[in-house]
């Protein structure tokens, strides 16, 4: 058993929606369990600008899977919710699942880098893993979360109101 860490994103489609089905397919994957989900925020596009503003959260996935056979159940996932895969890097999309972490491994492999490469610069990935891990976490290089979120302005990052909470 590990414990994987997993980025989610969307911008079409009913962003909030998107990531409340993917959050059900998540814990409805084999051989693992659902354990923790951040609130819903809403960040600046990364890359093109002409596009609508993301929804992201991060979840915790307790799982048996490989770290392959869970990125395949990913992209299954991605391709079942409409994601179309363009030439654009960074466009708009459906929905985006990526491993963060898993565990403490570091994998250099052609299809899969954990933890993913450009986390520790995402202000939309550090502040809500924040959020379920706390700031005292520790990363497979020996580096706290604290201080990647120190790196890492929050910027016009904002947490999204869960529903019936007052906005
Ligand atoms: P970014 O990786 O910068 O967030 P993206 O999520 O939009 O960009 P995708 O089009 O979703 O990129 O994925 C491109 C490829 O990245 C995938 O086919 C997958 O094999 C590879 N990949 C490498 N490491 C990871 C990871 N940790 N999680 C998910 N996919 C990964
Ligand atoms: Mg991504
Ligand atoms: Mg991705």
């Amino acid at each position: 058993m590990e414990l994987a860490y997993i980025g989610l994103g969307s911008n079409l489609g009913e962003p909030e929606a998107q990531l409340r089905a993917a959050l059900d397919a998540l814990g409805a994957l084999p051989a693992s369990q659902l354990v923790q989900t951040s609130s819903l925020y809403s960040s600046a596009p990364l890359g093109p600008a002409d596009q609508p503003r993301y929804v992201n959260a991060v979840a915790a996935l307790r799982t048996d899977l490989s770290p392959l056979a869970l990125l395949d159940a990913l992209q299954h996932i991605e391709q079942t919710q409409g994601r179309v895969r363009k030439a654009e890097r960074w466009g708009p999309r459906t929905l985006d699942l990526d491993i963060l972490l898993f565990g403490q491994q570091r994998l250099d492999l052609p299809r899969l880098q954990v933890p993913h490469y450009h986390m520790h610069l995402r202000a939309f990935v550090l502040y809500p893993l924040a959020e379920i891990v706390g700031e005292q976490f520790l990363l497979p290089d020996g580096q706290r979360l604290s201080a990647l979120l120190r790196a890492c302005p929050a910027g016009d990052l904002q947490r999204l109101p869960a529903a019936g909470e007052a906005r």
